[in-house]
């Protein structure tokens, strides 16, 4: 049954909205419905509260109130240049209100004598305290009494043209309120409105619009901020609550393989980290449900091994595992890793990439299908529906941040039987609290320890101004027997100017190291020819690689020691940590050395502070969010986070945190909201997706 809410009604039908402003509020705002503008938050409040003293003004206040007469009216200049000046006091002290328009009309309409409230924004002119445009009411007790924070909207130049400004606007909302406000659905259930205390939802809605006090307009945000939050987690808990119920899983309980590899072969301790990871993993595999996980770990954290421990498990158990990667050199890299372990356990294994020669392409295709092979590693060519396998059990997905959910839904249907376990791995940490909602469907391990006696990287920042001893060090490095990047950024807006910086730069590091070997690649290389230089420098071959962005993500070249990256100050913060990530990966002590002109935005400045000090992917996450907000982070498009009407997920992580747990503990104990208490939710979030699948099958 579906229930109508005031909610989803037109915003025409509201009384004072004709259908130009309704045409306009669509356009301009986003507004449709009755919904859209009850939730059309006001962005800050003025304090209308509070009557302030004259001789309490100073020139750096924001706007305020104050009252009194006016005790002379002046009019000043000529035509254009005409202003009035009416003298307003108080019992402490005179200031100027000055308007510039409406002159004639401000004279006719002010009276001298009359108590009336001011309130503007107080200005200096000329070293005297002025106030510019005031907005003046005649003083009652009535309005003293009624007085409160009054809502500020944004509105648009289009609007304010057509008298649409944010006090038009507020009154649209009163007058809605008056409408409906009694109609207004609670969207929680009594018990959350009692354990948090919170305003009831019609309650909330009108406070954050009218708060009469400011302890109202807090607990008017606590519970519009919490609700917000709460759903979104819900939606996720209870589709992930749907998946578990409708796909089984492969049952993994073999551990033969593992055990035979971990005790024989394998070349060092795992982390504790690791061993936790892989724990995790096992209790999913041998849970009977499908596996969506994410594993997030830093660079060099030891992901690797860990995929590897667990296509052995799918393996034991007779079912076949692939891993992807999203470019060829990472797939080959992966596969050359690979190969060594499972030579020592007789187990084969193959690469497919688009550059699979035909006839071992058709070897590949048949021995997956007739279940012979059991292992593939390869890139985007996998996905392929000629790809076919007899019973694939697992799917590892590296570097997430390349694939969409669409490619990880096109896994699944690998084997329509029963869906392949899925482990997407990346090495972006995501801030806890984005990761809870942009893959809030997903299970989180996090690998958060290095392996023992690694050297951190050292991280230094110099100036454009230093380069010739920054060379220096690079010439020492190398002479140790080191190799060492040198990278640029390529930003598509200036591509050209970009090519000439990186051209001019290889040029003059050519001059500089000419008695040794230096590599190029860059995007505008074809493939294979990129391929060529990487292999040279993998090999050894060469001592320098003068790169754009292309080497960002996973590449692998431990005798690489050094990592100079010029114009830093024009990367992002994840970008930075993912370059600094490719040296650190040997035995020797590594540098990332950022390269900035003087001139450093403040912003800039941060990016550079924070990679020098740490190099915990997580705390460089945070800062990052704290910088830009969840718009520029990867994977936060589809999940709703950018559309947050009054959260934050930088400061209100903990409400977050709270709502979290609270909507995991309803549908732990009621998948399906099915129970009379929670009949709220229920109505709620089907009036939420109305236009979606999912939810479909649950009522
Ligand atoms: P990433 O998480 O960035 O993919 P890798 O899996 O490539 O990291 O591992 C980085 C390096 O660390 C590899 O050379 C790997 O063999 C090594 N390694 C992984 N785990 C351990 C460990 N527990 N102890 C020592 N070395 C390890
Ligand atoms: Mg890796």
């Amino acid at each position: 049954m579906e229930i109508k809410n005031v909610f989803d009604t037109k915003i025409e039908y509201l009384k004072g909205v004709g259908p130009q402003w309704s045409s306009l509020l669509n356009k301009e705002l986003g507004i449709f419905t009755f919904g859209d503008l009850l939730q059309y938050y006001p962005f800050r409040y003025e304090d209308r509260t509070k009557i302030h003293a004259i001789d309490e003004i100073s020139s750096t206040s924001d706007n305020i109130q104050i009252k009194g007469v006016i005790t002379r009216i002046e009019v000043l200049g000529e035509a254009r240049k005409q202003r009035l000046i009416a003298t307003f006091r108080d019992d402490t002290g005179q200031v100027e209100l000055v308007w510039f328009k409406g002159v004639t009309w401000m004279a006719k309409t002010i009276k001298p004598g009359i108590e009336y409230v001011a309130f503007g924004k107080p200005n200096i002119f000329n070293n005297k305290i002025n106030i510019p445009h005031p907005e003046l009411e005649n003083y009652s007790p009535e309005l003293e009494k009624n007085s409160s924070f009054h809502p500020v909207y944004h509105t648009t130049e289009t609007l304010k043209r057509r008298r649409l400004d944010s006090k038009a606007v507020s009154n649209l909302i009163r007058n809605l309120f008056e409408k409906v406000g009694k109609e207004i659905p609670e969207t929680f259930p009594q018990y959350i409105i009692d354990k948090y205390k919170f305003l009831p939802k019609s309650h909330g809605l009108y406070h954050i619009h009218f708060p009469s006090s400011q302890q109202l307009l807090e607990k008017a945000r606590a519970r519009l901020k919490f609700e917000e939050l709460f759903f979104i987690q819900l939606k996720l808990f209870s589709e992930k609550s749907i998946q578990r119920s409708t796909y089984k899983g492969h049952l993994f309980t073999k551990t033969a393989l593992l055990t035979e590899y971990y005790n024989k072969h394998l070349p060092f301790d795992l982390t504790n980290a690791q061993k936790r990871v892989l724990k995790e993993v096992y209790d999913d595999f041998k849970s009977r449900k499908q596996m969506n996980r994410l594993l997030q770990g830093d660079v060099g954290s030891g992901k690797t091994i860990v995929a590897f421990l667990c296509t052995l498990m799918a393996i034991d158990s007779g079912t076949q595992a692939c891993l992807m990667a999203p470019t060829e050199i990472l797939a080959e890299q992966h596969y050359a890793g690979l190969k060594e372990f499972t030579k020592q356990l007789g187990i084969g294994i193959a690469l497919l990439t688009g550059s699979t020669k035909k006839k071992e392409r058709a070897i590949i295709h048949e021995t997956l299908l007739s279940g012979e092979l059991k292992l593939i590693i390869g890139t985007h060519a996998l996905l392929e529906d000629i790809v076919q396998f007899k019973n694939l059990g697992l799917c590892i997905i590296d570097e997430q941040h390349r694939f969409g959910v669409a490619q990880r839904a096109r896994l699944w249907k690998k084997n329509p039987k029963i869906y392949p376990h899925i482990l997407v791995m990346t090495a972006t940490p995501i801030p806890r609290t984005l990761a809870m909602t942009v893959y809030g469907d997903l299970d989180v391990s996090v690998i958060d320890e290095l392996p023992a006696g690694r050297k951190p990287i050292e991280t230094l920042h110099r100036y454009d101004a230093n380069r010739l001893r920054v060379f220096g060090f690079i010439r020492e490095q190398i002479e140790l027997g080191r190799q060492a990047y040198i990278v640029y950024p390529l930003i598509e807006e200036s591509e050209k100017l970009d090519l000439k910086d990186l051209m001019d730069g290889y040029e003059s590091v050519c001059r500089t190291f000419s008695d040794y070997a230096i590599s190029i690649v860059h995007g505008k290389m074809k493939s294979d020819a990129k391929d060529f230089e990487m292999q040279r420098f993998i090999k050894g071959e060469t001592q320098l690689m003068v790169a754009t962005t292309v080497i960002e993500v996973g590449v692998n070249v431990p005798n690489a020691s050094v990592m100079v990256i010029e114009n830093a100050e024009r990367f992002g913060l994840a970008q930075l940590h993912q370059l600094r990530g490719r040296v650190g990966r040997g035995a020797d002590q590594s540098y990332c050395i950022l390269m900035t002109s003087e001139k450093l935005s403040k912003e800039g400045r941060t990016r550079i502070q924070t990679m020098v000090r740490t190099n915990n992917g997580f705390e460089i996450a945070d800062v990052d969010l704290q910088l830009r907000g969840p718009g520029d982070m990867s994977g936060t498009k589809q999940s709703g986070v950018l559309d947050l009407l009054i959260a934050n997920l930088v400061q209100d992580a903990p409400i977050l945190k709270e709502a979290r747990i609270m909507a995991e503990s309803i549908i732990q104990e009621d998948p399906q909201l099915s129970s009379q208490e929670n009949i709220n939710l229920k109505n709620h979030i089907q009036s939420l997706n109305k236009n979606t699948v999912n939810w479909g099958r649950i009522s």
